[in-house]
């Protein structure tokens, strides 16, 4: 995941959807979950999506609309807070991990974690292999690879966090190969 504004400029007016009152959510982990489900219910597998939860004027949560860049192990997301008005100030991100051969789905990217750290705002992720939503959020810290850890896993440990999970939708777990 990136927040590249340069870019995402570009396609702004694609990338941003006004939030509207009849998906409000009560938490912003509540707003995460939906718009994470709704991404796998439409656009499961092979490229991630992304986005936004903002918080509305009524204090309630709502969910920008999930976008892709067409690639399975990245995804720019519009974290431009003048694309919102005021009112709706954005409070964390989201995206999903498809199920590939190969990576690390269960665990933010050093990308994750540094666009998080950029934009001093907590993040949620959908790992696409078991279901999971991982939460992390900047000062959380970073995983300790342990003997069990995969090769992988132990070169990027410090730059790499599993977070927290804070819900769990179903997913069929079919694992994709690149
Ligand atoms: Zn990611």
């Amino acid at each position: 995941m990136k927040a590249l504004l340069a870019l995402v400029a570009l396609s702004s007016s694609a990338a941003v959807h006004a939030p509207t009152p009849e998906h409000s959510a009560d938490t912003a982990n509540e707003a995460a979950v939906y718009a994470l489900s709704m991404a796998y219910a439409q656009f499961p597998h092979y490229y991630e999506y992304g986005g936004v939860i903002v918080k509305m004027p009524s204090g309630k949560f709502n969910a920008s609309k999930p976008t892709t860049d067409g690639h399975a192990d990245n995804v720019e997301i519009d974290e431009d807070p003048d694309s919102y008005e005021s009112e709706y100030p954005i409070v964390a991100d989201y995206h999903t991990h498809p199920c590939l051969d190969g990576y690390v789905p269960g665990s933010f990217s050093p990308s994750d974690l540094h666009s998080m750290r950029s934009s001093n705002r907590p993040g949620y992720m959908l790992d696409e292999c078991t279901g999971d939503i991982h939460y992390w959020a900047p000062g959380d810290g970073y995983d300790k690879p342990d003997d069990k850890a995969s090769p992988l896993m132990k070169f990027f440990g410090p730059q790499l966090s599993r977070g927290k999970i804070v819900g769990h939708i179903p997913v069929d777990g079919k694992a994709i190969a690149l």
